[in-house]
């Protein structure tokens, strides 16, 4: 049996097209499934007969098996899944003014092991598949009677150190004839992986770019990512302003408040000076504490200090609200603790 979440509508109409049916099955089958959720042939009634039986011995779904669903007070949604293999991952719904939007696990673990975050405290033990990621997108909106408008990539892993799959999951979920998520409605979040920000320039696509930076300098990026030392921050901004040139999209750029390390207004003055000019904005995370790291979250009055000097040196900021703190929900803070 193969997973009909891991095919684009292309390699499906190539599949069935090759099997003796017609290219515009492809379409039919993209529509059940995902507009209309109806996953078993037998109810495909605009199928013939022999597609339908096909499809049966050939092609299933994937399904998550659901191990706890935890609910935040500001209505944020924490499940957390189990794969075929047991490994579990976590997917986070959180409601905004705008829709709903689902943070999607890419990896098992992480191997890039930035210092401050929860999913890098595991190594990476594989990389999902696109109908895993696929398959959270479906599970939740049928879960919770919802469509999901929004999707981002931060969950746990590196999007950029599992490239094809995640662009294949994009190419999916974006298909006008599947869940149809506007590609401005998508955001691939990267700690830098530089030579895939290139390939990520050279798609035609406008799903949104956001670069983890989380420091203006190369000794204190290091300290916080590891991946600094193989891509620093001249090699990072270079990737970086092409990307801007060849798409002319804006890039986003993550930066963590950490009390004492890279919050002061110093900081707020350097980092504007490296990004001056540049069409970007520049979303500011409080820290999410986790017990292992010795971190401090910015006081809020360092944090709205900060912001408001980047406004005054022309940068555009968002000072990004804490969404399901109180079950570590956040994005970026997927627990390795799986019994919290
Ligand atoms: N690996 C990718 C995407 C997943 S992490 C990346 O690093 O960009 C998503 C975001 O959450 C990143 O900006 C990351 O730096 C941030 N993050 C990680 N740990 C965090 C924490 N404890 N508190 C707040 N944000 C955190
Ligand atoms: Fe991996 Fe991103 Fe966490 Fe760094 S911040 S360890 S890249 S998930």
């Amino acid at each position: 049996m193969e997973n009909l979440y891991n095919y684009t509508r292309a390699e499906l109409e190539r599949k069935l097209t090759e099997e003796g049916f017609k290219a515009f099955n492809a379409r039919q089958l993209f529509e059940w499934v995902y507009k209309k959720k109806e996953t078993d042939p037998k109810n495909m009634t605009n199928l013939s007969k022999r597609l339908r039986t096909y499809l049966e011995a050939n092609l299933s779904v994937e399904t998550l098996k659901v191990f706890t669903a935890q609910k935040a007070s500001d209505g944020t949604r924490k499940y957390l899944f189990a794969l075929e293999d047991d490994y579990l991952i976590e997917a986070v719904l959180m409601r905004h003014a705008y829709g709903k939007s689902l943070c999607v696990t890419t990896q098992v673990g992480c191997n890039i092991g930035c210092s401050f975050c929860a999913s890098g405290l595991k190594k990476k033990d594989r990389d999902l598949k696109a109908s895993e990621m696929v398959a959270q997108l479906m599970m939740v909106e049928q879960l919770e009677d919802t469509r999901i408008s929004h999707v981002v990539l931060m969950g746990t892993g590196e999007p950029f150190d599992n490239y094809d799959n995640c662009m294949r999951f994009i190419d999916i979920i974006n298909d006008p004839y599947g869940l149809e998520i506007g590609a401005r409605h998508i955001t691939v979040s990267t700690s830098g992986i530089v030579p895939r920000i290139y390939d990520f320039a050279d798609r035609d696509k406008q799903v949104n770019l956001a670069i983890s930076l989380h420091a203006h300098d190369n000794a204190t990026r290091s300290r916080l990512m590891p991946i600094n030392d193989a891509y620093p921050i001249e090699k990072l901004m270079e990737a970086v302003r092409h990307y801007v040139e060849k798409t002319n999209r804006r890039v986003t750029f993550e930066y963590l408040l950490l009390g004492g390390v890279n919050d002061s207004l110093s900081d707020a003055d350097k980092l504007s000076n490296l990004l001056r000019g540049l069409n970007c904005y520049v979303n500011l995370i409080p820290y999410n504490s986790v017990s292992e790291f010795d971190y401090d979250t910015s006081p809020t009055e360092t944090r709205n200090a900060f912001y408001k000097r980047l406004i005054k040196r022309g940068i555009n900021a968002t000072l990004r609200e804490e969404k399901g703190a109180d079950i570590d929900a956040a994005c970026g803070q997927l627990r390795i603790n799986k019994e919290s």
